[in-house]
């Protein structure tokens, strides 16, 4: 834990950390030597983790990177962190994060951006770590905590995990609760972890997970072994290539990648085979709907009476009016207009029953693939390595959300998908390779996964 406190006061310049909690970190690590000492050890003792700063932490600050919940201080623990402490981690901090985890590079964080430790060859120019998870994957990468928590609403673990060379796994809708996590687009959202190898994320992910009578869509099935399905190989599976993510422009290294990941699982033993995912296309626009109308709806609460900064003024309404304006970022106002349009009497129909209509569709052809026997199936994580800080966020906004044409399907299908680093780009950074599982199996995920790892 000390050297982990250390490095983390020496990489400030990176602003992975929003909050720093040193003397808790060290009262933890005392337990967890007295329990070590004892022979008592629970099984993450002593294993200093970061925290995504959208999971509620009883009596420290929680902002969801958002200046409307700056100085929050929640009088309750999520359960997914609860889970981590119970099972003897110890927590090193807060983690930056894409404002109320909306984008894809950390920099709609009302706290600044997140850099990357990754820098192209030959050139100091600053990168994102990928976002929302941006503070997550760049304090793994840089070797600020062990693991960390995450959240993956449309590719919010995978995208950084894979921009950053670590590993993400968004388990399966259900499989961990959201229970004191800051809810984006309900339906949508899951924890997950971001660690340095496939078998930190499955020992991670076996404390994060499991039934929560305080979340509804919690599922009510056993943990699986998670750890001891990381080295059961893939002899015998069926790995399915869609040819509908051989998207426009892929870059021809990332192309190259993804072969050579299916070459991998094949000499494993695993059988490949090309699977059609058709509706796939419709994916994108259906997300930008559906997260946007869920994300309207849950911030309907930051009022400035309940939560966090609260603007005075002449009467209530104009109390609503100011705090709002002046909380929330850019990004979060243009999804709660998008999402306050799409929900509105007069297109309702028009655009979010047709993006559900979309959503079922998108999870048959998944049904179909896997009822024909694919045991998972591989694409690439993103359309491109990472990318320079501030050279999308000043664009066409939908330019960064291109950045998730390969994640949101596993959100909209709420099925597992994990990130694993496949090897370097021309320019020396990191890119990923994605596995999507059936639902439930995260097993088979971790399996094929440490293959290509
Ligand atoms: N980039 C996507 C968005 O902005 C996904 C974010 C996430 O998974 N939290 O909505």
């Amino acid at each position: 834990a000390q050297a982990h406190i250390d490095a983390i006061e020496k990489a400030r310049v990176l602003n992975a950390y929003l909050l720093e909690t040193p003397d808790r970190a060290l009262a933890m690590a005392a337990v967890a030597d007295q329990k070590l000492a004892a022979g008592e050890a629970r099984p993450l003792e002593g294993l200093p983790l970061g925290i995504k700063d959208l999971f509620c932490t009883h009596g420290v600050v929680t902002t969801a990177g958002s200046k409307i919940l700056e100085g929050f201080q929640p009088h309750y623990e999520s359960t997914v962190s609860h889970n981590l402490w119970r099972d003897g981690a110890v927590m090193l901090g807060k983690l930056n994060l894409d404002e109320f985890a909306m984008g894809s590079s950390n920099e709609t964080s009302a706290y600044g951006p997140v850099v990357s430790p990754w820098r192209r060859q030959g050139s100091d120019a600053k990168l994102v770590p990928g976002g929302s998870s941006g503070g997550s994957a760049a304090a793994v990468a840089a070797r600020l905590c062990l693991g960390a928590t995450a959240t993956d609403t449309g590719g919010s673990i995978r995208q950084p995990a894979a921009f950053t060379g670590t590993v993400g796994i968004k388990p399966t809708y259900g499989r961990c609760s959201r229970w004191g996590t800051v809810a984006f687009a309900s339906s949508l959202d899951q924890a997950g972890p971001i660690a340095r190898t496939v078998r930190d994320t499955a020992i991670l992910l076996a404390s994060m997970s499991g039934h929560d009578d305080k979340d509804t869509t919690s599922v009510d099935l056993p943990v699986p072994d998670f750890e001891a399905a990381v080295n059961r190989g893939v002899k015998g599976l069926t790995i399915g290539i869609p040819k509908e993510y051989r998207v426009d422009g892929m870059p021809a290294e990332i192309e190259r990648l993804w072969q050579q990941g299916a070459e991998w699982l094949k000499s494993a033993g695993a059988k490949i085979v090309e699977v059609s995912l058709p509706h796939t296309k419709y994916a994108l626009p259906a997300y930008y709907i559906v997260a946007p109308a869920e994300a309207s709806s849950n911030l309907a609460r930051y009022d400035g009476v309940r939560y966090g900064l609260r603007v005075p003024a002449k009467d209530i309404v104009g109390m609503y009016e100011q705090t709002r304006a002046a909380g929330f970022g850019r990004e979060v106002k243009r999804r709660i207009m998008i999402g306050t349009y799409v929900l509105s009497a007069g297109y309702y129909d028009a655009y979010y029953v047709r993006a559900q209509k979309i959503r079922t569709l998108i999870k048959r052809d998944f049904e179909q693939a896997y009822a024909a026997g694919v045991d998972a199936i591989l694409t690439p994580a993103t359309p491109s390595a990472a990318f320079g800080i501030g050279e999308k966020a000043n664009a066409d906004p939908v330019e960064m959300y291109l950045n998730d044409v390969f994640t949101v399907t596993v959100n909209m299908a709420g099925l597992p998908g994990i990130a694993v680093p496949a090897g370097l780009d021309g320019q020396g950074l990191p890119l990923g390779l994605q596995l999507i599982g059936r639902p439930f199996d995260e097993e088979t995920l971790f399996a094929a996964g440490q293959v290509i790892e």
